[in-house]
């Protein structure tokens, strides 16, 4: 039973990364009547606030905990997929590195058909969400919220691992927000005042008093009426727990995630039409990609004993990396090797007293998976299967970064630091071994992305304007839209992505 009815502008579901940031540029630029639903409750965990400790709210109740399918290509491994139930969405638990994305990134989707979202394009967003004063473009100061910043107490090891790259021919980056990722660098971190500053700290929390900008918690989105003409009046929603619904004056927005947009939209009855009867739920719009695409990052741990304790000043889990390609054949980097401080980061290796680890990923993976519903029923998880290391090109790219990892460990540098590789091990040399080292511990970096693609094609599931085709009322705009995955940790894309769609969807006025 519904008690109660009002009217909104508009109402974005997800108040995640690109939520918040969605949220308060649409407020920001038309004044309008806006109502966030956020599934998960206030931030009031103190360890989110704590930019050391992330790792206690993965599993817990700020976290989906949602987890793959057996993943044949990964020794059948489950695989976990922690995203955020909370105000700031993932952006509430992640690892907190900040990098927009190469140059190339933006104009592939350009490329594929998303206009208006190439590198200079995009870069007009980031400077107008961010707030540290550019030293990008001076012509565009920096004035938004955002205050993404390289830390300033650096560990000892840190400078180490930059000194290594550069000895073994990994040139210094010295702005990795540049559009350019290829060498090593110091990378930006979503830390603030040495606080966790999450999408909600940064674009919402500061103008709660707005009266037009209403955000309500434990507002869980089960599925979308949209009507025979594609528009959507009214969204019904559990606050908690106790339906309740509001009427839509202009639009709706998903902002859901990866994983939740396209769930919402299959319960909705929005996706491949013979699938979703076989699951019992009536479908409404026949567009087959919704789920499909899935992508994300892969990354392992190449672990090393310390003839010394590592000093861990800061408290982010890397505040360095190296961009590096696996081949000649590769145009921009597609490994990013980070420097990880902390201790046991190799499941089933026991890490010495004082360890290192570094910690390459493959940011340009070939393997592709989907979602899908296997009930009608909302509280059932929906399927997940990534593929992970599905495509054989993605193990010999883990492998190349294993290869390059432990040159950098053997340098000169780390000569003083290094007592002995403990994962995979010295003896593990041969690429078979190497390989089988791959399979049985790369786990997600936790980039999920794609599920509701951008493009001008016909099976894109949104079009540039981030537009659900075959409705009129309804956009996403979250992680799931990228075209093709960007080659570096995907917050901060995300979060432009919201940004850039507030600037959207107030030009249309
Ligand atoms: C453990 C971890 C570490 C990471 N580390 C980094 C990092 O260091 N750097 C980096 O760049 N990226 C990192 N990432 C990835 C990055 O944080 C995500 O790509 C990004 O936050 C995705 O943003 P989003 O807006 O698409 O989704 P989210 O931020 O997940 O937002 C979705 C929001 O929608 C809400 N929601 C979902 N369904 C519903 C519903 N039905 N009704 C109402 N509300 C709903 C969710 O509760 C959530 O608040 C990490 C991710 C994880 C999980």
């Amino acid at each position: 039973m519904v008690d109660q009815v009002e009217e909104f502008d508009y109402v974005v579901i997800g108040a995640g990364s690109a939520g918040c940031a969605l949220a308060r540029r649409l407020s920001d630029l038309t004044g309008a009547r806006i109502l966030v639903l956020e599934a998960g409750g206030a931030d009031e965990r103190p360890d989110i606030h704590d930019p050391t400790a992330y790792y206690g709210l993965w599993g817990s109740e700020v976290d989906w905990k949602y987890e793959t399918v057996p993943q044949p290509a990964a020794d059948g491994r489950v695989i976990a997929v922690p995203r955020g139930r909370v105000l700031g969405g993932t952006s509430s638990l992640n690892g907190m590195v900040y990098i927009h994305g190469d140059r190339r990134d933006f104009d592939t989707w350009a490329y594929l058909g998303a206009h208006g979202w190439s590198f200079d394009e995009v870069g007009a967003a980031f400077n107008a969400m961010e707030g540290r004063g550019s030293y990008r473009d001076a012509d565009a100061p920096a004035t938004g919220p955002l205050m993404p910043a390289v830390v300033s107490n650096r560990s000892e090891i840190s400078q180490v691992f930059i000194d290594a790259c550069v000895e073994v021919g990994i040139p210094y980056n010295s702005d990795l927000n540049s559009g350019d990722l290829m060498g090593a660098a110091w990378n930006e971190s979503t830390i603030f005042q040495g606080m966790r500053q999450s999408s909600y700290r940064a674009f919402l929390a500061g103008i709660a008093d707005r009266r037009e900008l209403v955000v309500e918690t434990h507002a869980l989105v089960q599925g979308l009426d949209v009507n025979p003409q594609g528009e959507i009046h009214r969204v019904e929603y559990l606050s908690n727990g106790r339906p309740r619904a509001v009427h839509v004056r202009r639009e709706v927005i998903l902002a859901s995630g990866a994983i939740d947009t396209p769930r919402t939209l299959l319960l909705s009855g929005i996706g491949s039409a013979s699938e979703l009867e076989r699951v019992g739920v009536t479908p409404c719009i026949d567009l087959p990609e919704v789920g499909r695409n899935l992508v994300d990052h892969m990354l392992l741990g190449v672990a090393f004993g310390a003839t010394r304790e590592i000093d861990n000043k800061n408290p982010n889990i890397t505040e360095c990396c190296a961009f590096v390609k696996s081949n000649d054949a590769v145009l921009g980097s597609d490994i990013e090797i980070s420097m990880g401080k902390e201790k046991n980061f190799v499941a089933g290796y026991d890490a010495p007293e004082h360890c290192f680890t570094l910690i390459p990923g493959i940011t340009r993976p070939q393997s592709r998976g989907s979602l899908t519903l296997i009930s009608s029923d909302p509280t059932v998880h929906p399927q997940i299967d990534p593929r992970h290391l599905a495509e054989p090109e993605d193990v010999h790219a883990l492998v190349r970064g294993i290869e390059i990892s432990r040159e950098i460990a053997n340098s000169r540098a780390f000569r003083p630091w290094n007592a002995g590789e403990v994962a995979p091990g010295n003896h593990v040399t041969s690429r078979e071994l190497i390989q089988d080292y791959v399979r049985s511990v790369a786990t997600t970096w936790f980039h999920p992305v794609g599920t509701c693609r951008m493009g001008v094609d016909s099976g894109a599931v949104v079009d540039q304007r981030l537009r659900v085709r075959g409705t009129s009322n309804l956009r996403i705009a979250d992680a799931s839209i990228m075209p093709e995955i960007v080659s570096c940790n995907t917050n901060a894309a995300s979060m432009m992505i919201g940004w850039r769609a507030g600037d959207i969807i107030a030009s249309e006025l």
